[in-house]
């Protein structure tokens, strides 16, 4: 699992220019499914076997990410977040000192993400809140002829691009926010392939552009009528300082998290408790959540009739290029979903 989840986290997919995960995706899902589908905004479905209620798992490809605005005559690249929706740059955005990959349609350039530092900014400007211009990608090049000269130019994106760890018990690096949940839907789908008495029709869903408003999940249910789908995210924990755990009492070890509410909305009662109950019948643990700030594709499918449920991963640092989950938590998201699977739908009481 955690060279699966290296792999896939390390992919450059900032929202918009997903083309490296969607490509790993249907070439990886193609091995073992009986047809792979991209559709015109480049959602990447794949039909793994089985007859019955059609069920697809959900996972998206984008990861957060700046873009390029524009460009200095010195060659310094000024830059815009993946989403209006932050404002002002909010205290748990991070991007600073992180080694940078601009990923233009051009090719992939290293850089770093700088802010003026130090010696020479003192007095009172050092006292005041982030701007977004305050930070800006150092390609190491003088001017922006040269910039330009690369493909570099306003529209290319940027990440923040650390290296996934294992740190003690943790695997820490960017992106498990999706990249986990697509590590996780791949392992169940090789893990259910072939097995022609599947009780659902199963399908493996990576959706482009959530981070931003659910996008690609919006546009889903028009390619693909869906009956029902289960949504893989990052789950939210309460297990690091200042963190109040009335609010998030969940733990990083400690299971899968059925999330039964977030911000945009209320999943599935009866998929949801189909989930947990599954699980116990199982002993796989699992954990139920409520998310008060997060959203996920789930909802974008309930909005379009799909009954639908979110299955997270117990996640530190969300949204941030120090994502941290638990290999534990992850084996036993694909033992759940293998065993949800197999065991089929659920009826009115959650049963
Ligand atoms: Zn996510």
């Amino acid at each position: 699992m955690f060279e699966l989840v290296k792999e896939l986290s390390e992919l450059p997919g900032p929202t918009g220019h997903e083309d490296a995960v969607q490509d790993w995706a249907a070439e990886r899902w193609g091995a073992f499914a009986r047809e792979v589908r991209r559709t015109r905004v480049d959602n990447v479905l794949a039909r793994v076997g089985g007859a019955g209620p059609r069920l697809a798992l959900v996972a998206h490809a984008d990861e957060l990410s700046l873009v390029v605005k524009s460009v200095s005559d010195d060659g310094f690249l000024h830059l815009w977040p993946y989403s209006d929706s932050l404002g002002r740059p909010p205290r748990w955005f991070m991007p600073i000192g992180q080694p940078a990959l601009v990923v233009a349609s051009s090719g992939h350039f290293p850089g770093v993400i700088a802010t003026a530092t130090g010696h020479v900014v003192g007095g009172p400007k050092h006292q005041k809140d982030f701007e977004w211009n305050d930070w800006f990608v150092d390609l190491g090049i003088r001017s922006r002829e040269e910039v330009e000269e690369l493909g570099i130019g306003p529209g290319a994106r940027v990440i923040w691009n650390p290296e996934t760890r294992r740190i003690g018990r943790n695997i820490t690096g960017k992106a498990m926010d999706d990249r986990a949940a697509l590590a996780i839907a791949t392992a169940a789908g090789e893990r259910l392939a072939g097995d022609d008495d599947l009780p659902f029709e199963l399908w493996l869903v990576s959706t482009v552009q959530e981070e931003n408003g659910l996008l690609g999940a919006s546009s889903l249910a028009d390619e693909l009528r869906l009956d029902v789908a289960i949504a893989l995210d990052v789950g939210l924990t309460g297990d690091i300082p200042g963190v109040d755990e009335r609010d998030f009492p969940s733990r990083l070890g400690g299971g899968p998290m059925v999330v039964y509410q977030d911000a945009m909305c209320h999943y599935s009662r009866r998929l949801s408790d189909g989930l947990v109950a599954v699980a116990r019948e199982n002993d796989i643990p699992v954990q139920r959540a409520v998310f008060q700030h997060f959203g996920s594709d789930g909802a974008a499918l309930i909005k379009r009739g799909v009954d639908s449920a979110l299955l997270t991963y117990p996640t530190r640092y969300t949204h941030s290029p120090f994502e941290t989950v638990d290999e534990s938590d992850l084996e036993h998201a694909v033992a759940l979903l293998a065993a949800f699977v197999k065991r089929g739908p659920v009826d009115r009481e959650g049963r």
